[in-house]
């Protein structure tokens, strides 16, 4: 990051911003065939930014043949894996080059803060291709234990054509999990972003093309999920789709692979994480603080959002009190002041839903003790104030159903036999925190809890060297980051050689 984090220099380097607004086929950028077009909002101000191209099941088959031819050329997939590493790399290095830039698109497109952006997003998602890119030559087949007869090879093999749709919360960043691992493992790919925050995918696809990633393999359609995202589930040249977003539609991908192709569905979904404080939780301001990040960061549209706080009740009024004289530190605002740390939600629509919720929350007995209401109407974006409610039962709507807004449900326990039935009291699986200072109890709880990650004494998804993703609805055969992420993108091969 070369910006500095300051108004006056972020103003500057906005109004040297351009736009791709075209998809992005077989190494060029081209409209779509229709040639209709949609505004992308600022939903910081709800005008229009941009007007992307509306691409439609035509685009869908264009970019699904160019990746095809690719995939079958070897361009790609059969390059020794050293050379396919050092594009990766480049391609990385051009990432952290335009950093600045790419953190600015995403902060306009879908109004996160624009500290966050660079000194998060974009930073890892730069680590993150360099984590796959490195691991390309370091990754070895396997013999089996067989006789002296034969020679059985077990090795792996990209999957072909992959499809990855992405959601809006992290528009480059999901980018990257996704990308990194298809990538490295030599498949083919065509992306399609959420159509509210195409900007930063549709410049990553030029980046690619000029660190050497071969015409064909990385292509990029913009347009409506209903549409296009559909057309990609039921393409039946298509070997797997990769998806991050809600439960909702990654249910529906499963019925489009079950009547098209049986392509591969790796999902990625929701959450509705419990942070668990327990009698014996170490220093009270640091908890007050972990909370009220993994409740309000990225303004609570993230997937691992802790939005169950499920505290012992011997500790609930001097965590909450705590956390409330903190929350001064979630300034709502500008996502483009860098002092700014919960920027609009995505859209209008999402935001009077997650209005509704509040209004839920309240009328089935929740006390709100902070914020509670849309904010800063005058700029015309979707603010809401970050929000805390007390006394809330485990039946509630809030305390059940993923808001992904800057809602957090306080519920309170006496035994750990009822926490971890609390925090185990959801569809979902995806993510938890759980605070105490008794290492047994940290190890005892932490196996107990159904979740794909589980943080002890703090909030983290881990690294790139971590899987990520979710047990029960929270997920399906998905696993982001790491190495684990190699391999949902390759077929397991068995070469069986008969030797006499
Ligand atoms: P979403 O509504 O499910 O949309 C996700 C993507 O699917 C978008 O690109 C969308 O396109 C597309 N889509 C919509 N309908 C489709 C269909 N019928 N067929 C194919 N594609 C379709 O989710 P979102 O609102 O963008 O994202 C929020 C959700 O993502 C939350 O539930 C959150 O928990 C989850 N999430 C999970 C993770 C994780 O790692 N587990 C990470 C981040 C977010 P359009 O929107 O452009 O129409």
């Amino acid at each position: 990051m070369s910006l500095k984090l300051e108004s006056k220099a972020i103003k500057a380097a906005v109004s040297q911003l351009s736009f791709r607004t075209r998809a992005f086929i077989n190494g060029r950028y081209v409209d779509s065939s229709s040639g209709k077009t949609y505004d992308s909002v600022n939903p910081a101000t709800g005008k229009p930014l941009a007007r992307i191209a509306a691409c439609e099941a035509a685009d869908v088959n264009l970019a699904v043949k160019a990746a095809r031819k690719a995939f079958e050329s070897g361009v790609w997939a059969k390059r020794p894996p050293a050379e396919r590493k050092h594009v990766l790399l480049h391609f990385a290095d051009l990432i952290e080059q335009n950093l600045d830039e790419l953190a600015l698109l995403d902060c306009l497109d879908a109004g996160k803060p624009v500290t966050d952006c660079l000194t998060m997003d974009l930073p890892d998602s730069v680590h993150c291709f360099r984590w796959h890119a490195e691991a390309i030559d370091k990754e070895y087949s396997q013999l089996a234990p067989t006789g002296p007869d034969h020679v059985a090879m077990i090795v792996r093999e990209p999957l072909g054509v992959i499809g990855a749709i992405l959601p809006w919360n992290f528009p480059f960043q999901m980018a990257a999990w996704k990308l990194g691992p298809i990538l490295a493992t030599g498949n083919s790919v065509v992306v399609k972003p959420a159509s509210q925050t195409s900007l930063s995918v549709l410049r990553l696809a030029e980046i690619a093309a000029e660190a050497g990633i071969p015409d064909g393999v990385l292509n990029v359609v913009s347009g409506s999920g209903s549409v296009i995202g559909t057309a990609l589930c039921k393409h039946p040249d298509v070997d797997a789709v990769a998806f991050t977003g809600s439960t909702e539609v990654g249910r529906q991908l499963l019925q489009y692979s079950a009547e098209s192709n049986l392509k591969r569905i790796v999902l990625e979904l929701g959450g509705k994480n419990p942070q668990v404080v327990f009698e014996d939780a170490g220093d009270i301001d640091y908890i007050a603080g972990q909370a009220l990040s993994c409740a309000f960061w990225n303004m609570g549209e993230n997937c691992s959002a802790g939005s169950r706080l499920i505290v012992h009740r011997k500790l609930k009024a001097r965590l909450l009190a705590r956390m409330i004289e903190l929350s001064k530190e979630w300034v709502v605002g500008n996502p483009l002041d860098p002092a700014t740390k919960v920027g609009p939600l995505i859209e209008e629509s999402h935001m009077k839903k997650v209005l509704d919720y509040i209004a839920t929350g309240k009328r089935e007995g929740g006390d709100v003790v902070l914020g509670g209401n849309r904010t800063l109407l005058k700029t015309g974006g979707y603010f809401v104030e970050p929000t805390i409610f007390d006394r809330v039962k485990p039946a509630m709507t809030i305390a059940r159903e993923e808001i992904f807004g800057p809602v957090l449900a306080m519920l309170t326990f006496n035994t750990e036999e009822e926490a971890i039935a609390m925090a185990n009291d959801t569809s979902y699986g995806l993510a938890a925190s759980i605070y105490t200072e008794n290492l047994t109890r940290a190890h005892r709880v932490a196996r107990a809890i159904r979740a794909g990650t589980v943080s002890v004494n703090c909030f983290s998804e881990g690294d790139s060297t971590t899987p990520f993703g979710g047990f029960k609805q929270s997920g399906f055969f998905g696993r982001d980051k790491s190495i684990f992420a190699h391999y949902q993108y390759c077929e397991l091969k068995t070469i069986w050689m008969q030797l006499a």
